[in-house]
């Protein structure tokens, strides 16, 4: 299937490629985090190896199993094939909306998948490449069944939290087994769980160790990202254990062994079969052989992910496929890092994202926009931040001001001057020629990126060649040449218009629907990508184009504040939801609260404790005495903020001893919704407007 393309007299033998996006997991819509970590990234590499004459499956479906779609169905009181009925038409939506050119947007529930994955462990199991093992699970009498992970709460054995998941508390962030809680209690009932033997088949990754190490860690060392690089090698470092592939629960996958009744693949296991049966099914849709894409040793293999995806797509899956025995291996895993939202993590349970249902109701038809906002800043090598201002900056100061310029400018002119016919060139300066040089030679320069995944890099070499259109009409000056010498503004338009041809080819992977656009407008079909390297005419004279339109529009301040208001609305509402009030204390009677004695004092002296990071000591003047008082407030308060101020001393309290210094009262505080220290304050305006501290002011009960 091998075909040659002469660009350039460099010889780019075309290939096949199977290439995934992870498969976003169908408990919710898609958000701008993952379209910026996976999905736009896969989206620019299938176009352009498209674009570039290859043979491409661009490959993904939706993650339909596991124990937080049945959470979610429980909750909602519906069933799980509810739940994944409904993100599945969400998400697959969002993708058809976005511009994310998938061969095929498959999912897990669906038969081919089904079949696909049970035969895939049956190979393995009778192959013996399963360990078998009996262990104690946590078992929920009342619901008669195993507990997930997820499904059991309890205090953490790390940090006190009382309120811990079985496999993580989200408090401290450590990973525990569900029997380590204390207290643990069934999300189901709230019973309390008894332990029961049950069988489950593992995947001995142990056994894999030496392939992985050489695989990976020798023959990945160069091309890898170093993101990824580095964390498959400490997963490596640390010991591959072996990993269960079965669960005990009513969802998913049924292990297809007579002894494994109620129970399933694990999701993690089903998961990454998905992008095999989704190929099968495209191919059968397309009357094609599906197993070239997964078992011929000349296709490249790349899945595009997230970094939290590493390790299922770099170690688990790799040893699954190698002890199969009949599948290529990925050549590439260009995993990114995170994307931020305005300083802070994205999170759907907290609502802290950009949706891309609302974005599209916001910013109708303004695809392109995100999708270029989210590559020109993608977190190809770190985390990295979404912000608004920078969203509008790209906008307005990239897309309008060069790329759309440049464009309307072109279109304009030559219907102005020429009825939109593509004026006769004659002779070329010398800049003309070395722009027309410029322009055959960016295919190779962005190709060189793409080719490496620097997307971010990439967009960036477009833009560029938006720029030299801007640089050279702003030179050569056609609206003032039009007076002097009509053959010479000719040839300037003519130039110009191979420039704006050649973005409406190479824009196509960035800005697919801006490229159709500008396609639509210059009216011609399209010039493959190793075209506008070879060819010397783009666009030829006497060629019809049509009239301009806009490409892009300038977003408004009001409208990128419109949007940081939604979300410091939704700051504000998560902080009332996290707010916890205490509950009311035991009734204590009047004599009860006579016997606190109440005074104002000032403080007249505060140092840090040594070696306790919340506590200052106080030196404080009662009224009655002046005394040392040891006070939790360190976190919150300076000693040169405290120095001076007036607060309210609990008097009568039996002294006791903090870290060895005896604290003879206490200083009366309160917490503000927002979790700050604040002093229970007497009104300065009046009672203390003296400031008098010799005064007794004690609150004194009458
Ligand atoms: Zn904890």
């Amino acid at each position: 299937m091998c075909t040659f393309v002469d660009s350039k007299k460099v010889l780019k033998m075309s290939k096949r490629y199977t290439i995934t996006a992870a498969l976003p997991y169908t408990n919710g819509p898609i958000h701008i985090g993952h379209l910026a970590g996976v999905y736009v990234p896969a989206d620019i590499y299938a176009r352009y190896l498209r674009l570039t004459g290859n043979d491409v499956a661009f490959i993904c479906g939706s993650d339909e199993h596991g124990v937080p779609i049945t959470i979610k169905a429980k909750k909602e009181g519906v069933s799980p094939q509810d739940i994944v009925d409904k993100y599945h038409a969400i998400i697959k939506k969002s993708f058809e909306d976005f511009g994310i050119s998938l061969d095929n947007y498959s999912r897990t529930t669906a038969k081919i998948h089904h079949d696909t994955a049970s035969e895939f462990f049956t190979t393995l199991y009778e192959k013996g490449e399963f360990i078998e093992e009996v262990t104690e699970q946590l078992y929920d009498e009342e619901a008669n069944q195993f507990l997930a992970d997820r499904f059991v709460i309890g205090t953490c054995p790390k940090c006190g939290n009382e309120e811990s998941y079985g496999d993580q508390c989200e408090a401290c962030g450590t990973s525990h087994n569900a029997t380590d809680l204390i207290n643990p209690k069934s999300a189901i009932t709230g019973n309390v769980p008894t332990l029961k033997q049950t069988k489950h088949w593992f995947l001995p990754l142990d056994k894999h160790e030496a392939f992985l190490k050489e695989w990976i860690l020798e023959g990945h060392k160069k091309d890898w990202k170093s993101n990824v690089y580095g964390q498959c090698k400490s997963w490596i470092d640390d010991g591959l254990r072996p990993r269960a592939v079965t669960r005990d629960l009513d969802w998913g996958i049924p292990v297809p062994l007579p002894d494994a009744e109620g129970k399933v693949l694990y999701v993690w296991f089903d998961a990454p079969i998905g992008y095999i049966s989704a190929t099968k099914e495209w191919a059968a849709r397309e009357g094609k052989d599906w197993e070239p894409y997964w078992k011929d040793k000349d296709t490249k293999l790349v899945h595009f992910i997230g970094k939290d995806n590493i390790v299922f797509h770099c170690i688990i899956f790799p040893a699954m496929l190698k002890a199969e025995g009949s599948y290529i291996l990925p050549d590439n895993v260009p995993a990114n890092e995170f994307l931020n939202l305005e300083g802070n993590k994205l999170s759907t349970s907290k609502n802290w994202a950009v949706w891309l249902p609302e974005y599209l109701e916001d910013f109708p038809n303004q695809q392109d926009v995100l999708r270029y906002a989210l590559t020109a800043n993608a977190p190809e090598t770190k985390d990295n931040d979404f912000t608004w201002k920078d969203f509008q900056a790209r906008n307005n100061n990239e897309l309008v001001a060069i790329f759309g310029n440049f464009i309307n400018r072109v279109v304009v002119l030559t219907d102005k001057y020429y009825n939109g016919i593509v004026p006769e060139a004659s002779n070329f300066s010398k800049i003309d020629e070395e722009t027309l040089a410029t322009v055959k030679a960016y295919p190779d320069v962005i190709s060189s990126s793409i080719e490496r995944y620097r997307f971010r890099e990439a967009s960036q070499e477009l833009m560029n060649l938006a720029r030299l259109g801007n640089k050279y009409l702003a030179d050569e000056e056609p609206w003032k040449m039009i007076k002097q010498d009509e053959v010479r503004t000719q040839t300037i338009m003519f130039v110009a218009l191979q420039i704006a041809s050649a973005l409406a080819t190479l824009s196509e992977p960035f800005l697919p629907f801006t490229s159709d656009k500008l396609k639509r407008i210059l009216n011609f079909e399209k010039n493959t990508w190793n075209e506008v390297s070879s060819k010397d005419i783009l666009i030829p004279a006497g060629h019809q184009i049509g009239k301009a339109e806009l490409l892009f529009s300038k977003i408004e301040d009001e409208t990128v504040q419109f949007q940081v208001d939604k979300l410091l609305a939704t700051k504000k509402a998560n902080e009332a939801a996290n707010k916890t009030v205490e509950p009311q204390k035991e009734e204590i009677t009047f004599d009860d609260f006579t016997k606190l004695d109440l005074r104002v004092g000032t403080i007249l002296e505060a140092e840090k404790m040594p070696k306790a990071k919340k506590l200052l000591v106080l030196k404080v003047d009662t009224g009655i005495d002046i005394r040392t008082i040891v006070s939790g407030i360190a976190e919150s308060f300076t000693p040169e903020e405290v120095i001076g101020k007036k607060v309210t001393v609990l008097v009568n309290l039996a002294p006791r001893a903090l870290r060895g210094v005896e604290s003879q009262g206490m200083i009366l505080m309160t917490e503000t919704p927002e979790g700050k220290l604040v002093f229970v304050n007497p009104d300065t305006s009046t009672a203390l407007s003296t400031g008098d501290a010799n005064v007794n002011n004690g609150l004194h009960i009458s």
